[in-house]
């Protein structure tokens, strides 16, 4: 058997955290078994499915490099063949034609309540040997039911929550088409799942309790039953639920705020999946140990720290030719011009040690191209009197040197020995001036960065 998995988000004008964790393991699972990953845009919201909200879901795939082998399909453009198929159930007698109207579905449901009754339809237009329909209404565009089997349970062993049965009793003779002809939701899942040959449904398990209903209708079909998996859901740090008002939840909010897509990967791929105690790794390692029965049943915790500790580690280790392209605009916006001065990518090797988001990276690369100065607290610091006596010697003295790390270093060590103070009285004023802050990698290999004649008029900004 060839593995064939789907993500098949609806769109929804963005695509969620919780989606991205759900096409991970389903793409991860297929890529483990050599299998096939599709994607499917379940559009039939006709509100929600607007192409901008479409476009989310697949600028989301694309930012995070979740690569589909089959798609993106798109329900709306399935239209015929859903149609199709509930005439083959109607004509075999799995469907019916049901008239019932809004009136009496609400007073069927005003009295099985009275009678203390969980509300269902009453099955009164499904056809039964020897049994006489009601007459057919006029004005009236019927639905069409499923014939849900009475009596007996559907039963399937969940991959993550373990075997789930349901009685049969519970469920209704579902709705697979409403009155202008439309299937529903449930019902193009399952012939979506059936015409592509999904081998393993893995979802969220917010569509647990449709899963006995579709598993009904596939087996009418005589469609074969896909394994199921359903993932638990995501919460916050507090372990409420998360909300699009209150946390990022789109995929893209992540990328705004400076993370890295392999990094959110790993990360999501953690929230309630583990192997041993692995927390930083690849995908291609994530793929190799990847199972279903290492999911766990209960919901995951978000935790910030820990996303931003696994961007940190991921910043170190990514290209810096790539990082270089990644920050260009964030530096733009920080008004510095990268084609002078210093090389981009030199300049991020030296200081991504530090950072642990690509906005923290692009904030930490500004004083190579433009002068800032230091806050009031760093002057009465680091700028007294005679710091500053001191920069005027250690100005002259630069002004002599050859411009390499290693010259620079010698030149500041023999300065502080001639001198008579500490390395720190002459590396915090340095920084102070030409950096306008003392957070920074060593001196030597910053002002070698930043250049002789740019280091020297710097300096000479506050010492003239
Ligand atoms: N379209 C559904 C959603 O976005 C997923 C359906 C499924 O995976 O079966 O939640």
């Amino acid at each position: 058997m060839t593995v064939r998995t789907r993500f098949a988000p609806s769109p929804t004008g963005y695509l969620h955290i919780g989606g991205v964790r759900t096409a991970l393991f389903s793409w991860a699972y297929a890529r483990k078994h050599g299998g096939t990953f599709i994607l499917r845009i379940e559009d039939t919201d006709l509100e929600r499915s607007t192409p901008e909200s479409v476009q989310a879901i697949l600028d989301g795939m694309h930012w995070v490099g979740l690569d589909y082998d089959e798609g993106p399909f798109y329900q709306m453009q399935r239209m015929d063949r859903y149609k199709e198929v509930i005439q083959q159930m109607l004509a075999s007698g799995q469907a019916y034609y049901c008239y019932t109207s809004k009136e009496e579905l609400d007073a069927m449901r005003a009295e099985m309540e009275a009678r203390g009754e969980k509300p269902r339809y009453d099955r009164r237009w499904r056809p039964e040997d020897g049994k006489t329909l009601p007459a057919v209404p006029d004005g009236i565009q019927p639905v069409v039911r499923f014939r849900n089997p009475i009596g007996g349970v559907v039963a399937w062993d969940d991959q993550v929550k373990g075997r789930i049965e349901i009685s049969n009793d519970e469920l209704d003779d579902l709705i697979i088409a409403r009155g202008d002809g439309t299937p529903t939701y449930n019902f193009c899942v399952v012939v979506d799942d059936w015409d592509m040959g999904i081998t393993h449904v893995i979802r969220g398990d917010d569509h647990v309790n449709n899963t006995p209903r579709q598993i009904n209708i596939l087996a009418a079909l005589g469609a074969p039953l896909p394994t199921y998996a359903h993932l638990p859901m995501i919460l916050r740090e507090d372990g409420q639920k998360m909300s699009k008002r209150r946390d990022p939840v789109s995929v893209v909010d992540y990328a705004g705020m400076g993370f890295l897509p392999e990094a959110m990967l790993n990360y999501l791929a953690r929230l309630g999946w583990g192997h041993g105690d692995a927390e930083l790794f690849e995908m291609g390692e994530f793929v190799e140990w990847f199972s279903l029965e290492a999911v766990s049943p209960s919901p995951a915790r978000f935790n910030k720290d820990k996303l931003l500790w696994l961007n940190q580690q991921h910043i170190k280790a990514a290209d810096n030719q790539r990082l270089t392209e990644l920050i260009t605009h964030w530096m733009a916006e920080r008004e510095c011009d990268v084609s002078k001065g210093p090389q981009l990518a030199d300049v991020i090797a030296l200081v991504k040690e530090r950072v642990s988001t690509l906005v923290e990276l692009a904030d930490a690369c500004v004083y190579f191209y433009r002068q800032l100065h230091p806050h009031d607290d760093v002057r009465a610091q680091h700028m007294t009197e005679a710091s500053l006596a001191l920069m005027k010697t250690l100005r002259a003295q630069l002004a002599g040197c050859d411009w390499t790390t290693e010259a620079i270093g010698a030149l500041i060590k023999a300065f502080c020995k001639e001198q008579g103070v500490k390395m720190g009285q002459v590396g915090m004023p340095v920084r102070a001036l030409v950096c306008g802050t003392t957070q920074t990698p060593s001196v030597d290999a910053t002002l070698a960065l930043i250049g002789k004649d740019e280091t020297l008029r710097r300096m000479d900004q506050y010492l003239i």
